[in-house]
């Protein structure tokens, strides 16, 4: 997961480097990688900085069924290989770095990494979205000890194991479905009585032997001394509570977006999205953002590309448009 939210970070770098770019690009998901292509191809040279991982979220998933041209699905990990590349054919330059301290207020825009401090003509922040925590006792201490935000990375850890996935969307019952692989069973509790996720999944899911499924239900606690032992169920219709033995819980409730370092300089809405209007133009002149840092409503790696490479062609207009007031 792309981790953007360093504010709290002290330690930037304190060389005194400064490197002015026409376009520099904030994260390396679809959108950052799309936007790269996109303003490379134009001649702007862009930087990326990648934040803590390449690729974002995309590269932790496993299969992509629903990005046109891979009829027989594509790899997350090698998606983001062949956006890379594409990019990197045109001139576009990948940076694994991180933005920690941004100043808004006057262009060029100063963004300091761990590194450097870049100076830009245009910003596209595509920095994307963090999984939401369930906010339960025993999450927190049990992270990486049975509770779990990532299928790909931990699925794995879990050959025959009980299982369960909190969630009702797409998320959740993409990733039980992976899971299945794995596990002796994967049980999907649910706090409706009905699934959000597209009725392509709901079909796989139903058929799986493996998958079983707890409605009306909320997790209001995980135990375990190590490691997950159990979780405490809470029926929302009859509020009875029961606890259930089980091996690992993976949590699928949606995302928040990764836009703390924003905060204060850009206009966001009231889930933390920057606003931006249809061209990918935030309040700011030369300031603009794509994929799910500024997408509550479709969080697709095609439409985050699709942003991403509007967000190029625009802050390419930008760019002609000062340079022809001068
Ligand atoms: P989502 O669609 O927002 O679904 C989140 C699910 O978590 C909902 O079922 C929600 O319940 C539940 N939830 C939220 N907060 C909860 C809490 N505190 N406790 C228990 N349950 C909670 O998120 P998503 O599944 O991550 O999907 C996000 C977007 O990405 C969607 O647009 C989705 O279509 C897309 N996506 C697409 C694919 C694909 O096309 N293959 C794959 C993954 C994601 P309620 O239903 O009650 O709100």
């Amino acid at each position: 997961m792309m981790d953007f939210n360093l504010t709290g970070l002290s330690n930037p770098s304190e060389s005194t480097e400064e490197i002015s770019v026409k376009v520099l690009i904030l994260g390396s998901g679809p959108a950052g990688l799309a936007a790269a292509l996109y303003a490379a191809r134009a001649d702007l040279e862009p930087v990326v900085l990648t934040g803590m991982e390449l690729g974002g979220q995309v590269s932790l998933t496993h299969i992509i069924e629903n990005y046109p041209g891979f009829p027989d699905g594509v790899g997350g990990n090698e998606l983001v290989e062949l956006f890379q590349k594409q990019a990197e054919k045109f001139g576009a330059r990948i940076e694994f770095d991180t933005a920690v301290e941004i100043e808004l207020s006057k262009r060029p825009f100063r963004v300091r990494t761990y590194n450097v401090t870049y100076l830009a003509e245009t910003l596209i922040i595509t920095t994307g979205a963090t999984p939401r925590h369930l906010d339960v006792p025993g999450e927190k201490a049990l992270t990486g000890r049975g509770v779990s935000y990532c299928a790909m990375c931990d699925g794995w850890f879990f050959k025959d194991k009980d299982i369960i996935v909190v969630g009702g969307g797409d998320s959740a019952v993409e990733e039980g479905l992976f899971l299945t692989r794995y596990a002796k069973s994967v049980t999907l509790v649910h706090r409706r009585d009905h699934l959000r996720a597209s009725q392509v999944l709901q079909t796989q899911a139903r058929a799986n032997p493996k998958m079983k499924f707890i409605w009306n239900s909320v997790v209001t606690e995980i135990i375990g001394k190590d490691s997950v032992e159990a979780i405490r169920l809470k029926d929302i219709i009859s509020e009875k509570e029961s606890v259930q033995p089980i091996n690992g819980v993976f949590i699928f409730i949606g995302h928040s977006p990764n836009t703390q370092l924003f905060e204060g300089q850009l206009e966001l809405d009231d889930k933390g999205y920057i606003k931006i209007d249809l061209q990918m133009k935030t309040n700011i002149p030369g300031v603009f953002a794509a994929g799910e840092a500024a997408d509550p409503h479709y969080r697709q790696v095609i439409t985050s590309a699709g942003m991403g490479a509007a967000a190029a062609i625009q802050a390419g207009h930008f760019l002609d448009e000062v340079s022809n007031e001068r």
